[in-house]
């Protein structure tokens, strides 16, 4: 739903959805049907460069290339040129998961000709007159108007402020279902400037982990998150990724069986995908919460660069690396970070070096004491504690005074551990019992 700018941690961008209804297509229709052709353009040529000089072209040769093209005539120009962004970023992509040695993944390809591909407008490319906006196409055309609900450009903060946002981009795509256009809907992206964050509060640390997330707020609340339905819900996705891979990879390219199988690889991951993203959202809207409810001005999360490393050097098995690449943790991490945004909390990563491996209670190091089954079992101090809470702790104490280990005291008297698990009727984490962890 939102994202804020990487380069400008304090801007919050949100976008807004307004749903058009068929009767919008007529008008919407041939401005995505020429963005298709932009696309299917760039693939063929791609292609072509690919198979005579083996290699691929780049952003500013395919934007050259295509320029005469009447289908990029009938774009605004900034428009036509986000497809060809598009493209480019799509080839990246799949060159990346190459290199990182997914040798089944393949190229973006064609669509077929009706497919209707979003369009996105940029800031020169729409004005706005009071509650409408302008869609430019070229210079030789009408612009599209679309005339949105007062209060289209206004987002209620969680402490009940209401903020005027300027829109920066304007895309419109189509839902489809089982082939069938069902709907239109735009997507207005508003920039609600800088928001001012926290100056003063508390500090949380969060443990991100595969199947519990642990908090420690610096007043000594400690909470765990069960998350193994998501975990579940994740790796039954990468098998059911698998599976379809193994059976396209038996059937003829281009086939009637090869084109229903890729299809169902689609429903089926989309179905997937919307209760993982649900999932998600809803831990990360609880995290934002209780961070918000508590007073909290940092929040802190582990530095996943580190993780990363830490993964090629050391763990260098196969079921290590699968572990850690399982979740989306990047993902998790953007949308926590946007949600604390709306509460003025600032969000911060930190190394988590030794965090797993350190008793939060005495600051002794020994990673023998992580028992398997999560447990810290502390040699030296006697401490029994969730490992991932035993983590948490430690990514707080290295947030506050920048080492985890020799030090003696906590920063707190820790409190009892409060647990959340997912809830499938209700759709949501609610607090269950501490034993049931
Ligand atoms: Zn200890």
């Amino acid at each position: 739903m939102a994202w804020s700018d990487k380069s400008h941690p304090h801007r919050l961008l949100l976008t807004k959805q307004f749903p058009l209804g068929l009767e919008a297509l007529p008008v919407f229709q041939p401005v995505m049907l020429a963005a298709n052709r932009i696309w299917n353009s760039c693939v063929w040529h791609s292609r072509e460069t690919f198979r005579q000089e083996n290699r691929w072209p780049t952003e500013a040769e395919l934007k050259a290339k295509f320029k005469a093209f009447a289908a990029w005539k009938e774009l605004h120009s900034q428009s036509a040129q986000a497809v060809a962004e598009e493209y480019f970023e799509a080839v990246s992509a799949y060159r990346k998961h190459r290199e990182n040695g997914h040798l089944e993944m393949s190229p973006p390809g064609f669509k077929p000709k009706n497919h209707l591909r979003t369009v996105t407008w940029k800031r020169q490319g729409f004005d706005v007159e009071d509650d409408t906006l302008v869609l430019k196409l070229s210079r030789k055309k009408e612009p599209i108007k679309v005339a949105l609900p007062g209060g289209w450009n206004v987002v209620t903060l969680p402490d009940g402020t209401e903020v005027k946002g300027v829109p920066v981009e304007v895309k419109v795509k189509a839902v489809v279902r089982r082939r069938k256009v069902e709907n239109l809907v735009l997507h207005v992206t508003l920039d609600l400037g800088v928001v001012s964050v926290n100056q003063t509060g508390a500090v949380s640390a969060y443990d991100y982990n595969s199947a519990m997330f642990a908090r420690a707020v610096s007043s000594g609340r400690l909470d765990l998150f069960v998350c193994r339905e998501l975990l579940s819900l994740v790796q039954y996705r990468n098998k059911t990724i698998a599976e379809f891979q193994e059976k396209v990879s038996r059937l003829k390219e281009g086939s009637r069986r090869w084109r229903r199988c890729l299809s169902a690889k689609v429903r089926v991951l989309k179905r997937l995908d919307h209760r993982i993203r649900q999932m998600e959202h809803s831990l990360t809207k609880l995290f934002a919460e209780l961070d918000g409810a508590e007073g909290v001005a940092f929040a802190v999360v582990g530095d996943l660069t580190d993780l990363r490393r830490f993964a090629r050097t050391w763990m260098k098995g196969k079921k290590a690396t699968q572990k850690i690449n399982q979740m989306a943790y990047d993902r998790l991490r953007q949308e926590q970070r946007y949600k604390n945004l709306m509460w003025g909390i600032e969000t911060d990563a930190w190394t988590e070096r030794n965090t797993s491996s350190t008793c939060c209670l005495c600051g002794t190091r020994d990673p023998a004491w992580r028992r398997h089954r999560g447990l810290w079992v502390c040699g030296r101090c006697g401490l029994v504690l969730q490992a991932d809470l035993n983590g948490a702790v430690n990514l707080l104490k290295q947030y506050l005074f920048g080492s985890c280990t020799g030090r003696v005291e906590l920063p707190f008297a820790p409190r009892g551990v409060r647990v959340w698990r997912w809830d499938g009727r209700h759709n949501r984490f609610v607090q269950v019992s501490s034993r049931a962890a």
